[in-house]
């Protein structure tokens, strides 16, 4: 840990030296994804993001305890206080439990971060699972008169709260602005003022997802699930909170503003905010129909897509930008990462290979000190990446033997591709073991359908039949051919 890492932090704008609390220890918190639906493409860039960060900080050494929540109350359609709950919308229009639909769209996106290698956070807490936690929450901001109960819910004070804390100090705004752009309240809205955000929100009748406390029977208000969580899992005060930058507003303005209300201080030291993707220079959005899930990317089933993209593709290619600048995907620039990373991976198998010389005329200690540089430039992963090519382009020149690299050289090599490529970008050769196992079938099935044509040339019909309805009840597709066969898997 004698490494100077550098982050940039959201909520001062600059790059800080990280020292995290206490030594040798991390507490990470980012705000996971609410489950109504299959992960798509937006999901992946915090999630590979933070992954990147969680992985950086073990390969240091650091202990560290990442929570990455689930959302699966509370998250209310257009991010407001009003409207349906999204999840209970989908069990609705399903016609099914909203835990079944928090359940499926849970494994979806767990195997969906699997596929990506994004490793499983150290604790995946639940919003509903800490219900009590945002009661108590709320109470507390009600006792330090941060927060009103009107009609039996209870909303956040932001008047009350700007007159003692700046508020909007985190995405740079200013409560005059903000006032000056919102809504007019009617005189029969429950809130003070339209800038106002919901702790607890009593439930109307027909709402299904409802629990007592003691302003009504009702739910959570989104912003306050993950400073309830958060708090409960890293304690008041940890190291680095992260999120898509689209969360900043309202929803981390809102949780800086419960921690500093309800206890008086800052929770987090950093501020990490992961930038946006947009696709063939747009934005994603529904209405645009570029709304690409993560299994559509896998499958190349969307419209959109001129191939299927594995998923370390679509990890290298999101990598090979900043965190911190926008990603645009189209199928030309998916193309070229898919060849970028298939060129890493073949110098990584030829590296394997390489004889050591008696003397060495690359320099392995440049490259290994400007990966570090670069990771401990606030985890700059497409100079890292830059860097990994000078690597292939040093391999292939050693292979070629325009090149020497001595013993020690060559083990400090292999070790840094090693930690670089697989431990900290968290890349894999795609689907190697599937692709295996694919050829291993391809070799049995061929060899059983030989033995049948020579059983066939045998006039063994019995064993004939015996093989092609065994390959058949097994979903195989066979055709005879004049000169063989020829089959396929079904399905
Ligand atoms: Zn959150």
């Amino acid at each position: 840990m004698e490494n100077q890492l550098l982050i940039y932090n959201t909520l001062t704008r600059k790059k800080e030296v990280f020292k995290p609390i206490i030594p040798g220890h991390v507490g990470m918190y980012v705000c996971g994804p609410t489950v109504y639906g299959h992960a798509h493409l937006g999901h992946s860039r915090p999630a590979i993001t933070f992954d990147l960060v969680f992985r950086y900080l073990i390969h240091l050494g650091y202990k560290v305890r990442y929570v990455r929540n689930i959302t699966d109350v509370g998250h209310l359609v257009a991010d407001a206080d009003e409207g349906e709950d999204k999840i209970a919308q989908k069990a609705r229009v399903e016609k099914v439990e909203p835990m079944e639909v928090v359940q499926t769209y849970t494994n979806s996106y767990r195997h969906n971060m699997e596929q990506l290698n994004v490793l499983p956070p150290s604790i995946e807490p639940t919003a509903t699972g800490h219900i009590i936690e945002q009661i108590e929450l709320a109470k507390k901001l009600l006792e330090k008169g941060y927060a009103y109960e009107s009609k039996g819910s209870v909303y956040f004070d932001v008047q009350k709260y700007s007159n003692d804390f700046e508020y909007g100090k985190l995405s740079g705004r200013k409560i005059e602005d903000l006032q000056a752009n919102t809504r007019e309240l009617d005189g029969q809205d429950e809130k003070h003022s339209g800038l106002d955000f919901a702790i607890w929100k009593k439930a109307q009748p027909e709402h299904i997802m409802r629990w007592p406390s003691p302003w009504s029977d009702g739910f959570p208000g989104w912003h306050t699930e993950c400073i309830a969580m958060s708090t409960k899992y890293l304690g008041e005060k940890f190291d680095i909170h992260g999120g898509g930058m689209d969360l900043m507003f309202p929803h981390h303005e809102a949780e800086v503003a419960q921690s500093c209300a309800s206890l008086g201080h800052e929770s987090v030291n950093y501020w990490m905010h992961n930038n946006m993707i947009t696709i063939n220079g747009q934005k994603m959005g529904k209405s645009l129909g570029n709304f690409i899930t993560l299994d559509e990317f896998f499958e190349g089933k969307h419209q959109l897509l001129e191939k299927p993209y594995s998923p370390m593709t679509i990890r290298f290619f999101m990598l090979q930008a900043h965190y911190r600048s926008t990603v645009d995907f189209s199928n030309e620039a998916l193309q070229a990462a898919e060849k970028g990373l298939e060129r890493l991976m073949k110098a990584v198998v030829l590296l394997e290979n390489i004889k050591p010389s008696n003397k060495s005329s690359v320099d392995v200690d440049k490259l290994e000190t400007d990966c570090y540089a670069a990771m401990d430039d606030d985890f700059n992963s497409p100079i890292v990446i830059a860097n990994l090519f000078d690597g292939v382009r040093m391999i292939n020149s050693i292979n070629d033997g325009k090149a020497a690299i001595d013993e020690p050289g060559l083990t400090k090599l292999k070790k840094l591709f090693s930690d670089f490529v697989f431990n900290i970008l968290g890349l894999k050769g795609d689907d190697e073991s599937a692709s295996g196992s694919n050829d291993t079938l391809n070799d049995v099935v061929n060899f059983l359908l030989n033995t049948r044509l020579d059983a066939k040339a045998e006039k063994n019909w019995a064993l004939a039949d015996k093989i092609r309805d065994a390959l058949t009840k097994l979903g195989f597709e066979i055709k005879d051919k004049k000169d063989g066969f020829e089959w396929e898997l079904r399905g």
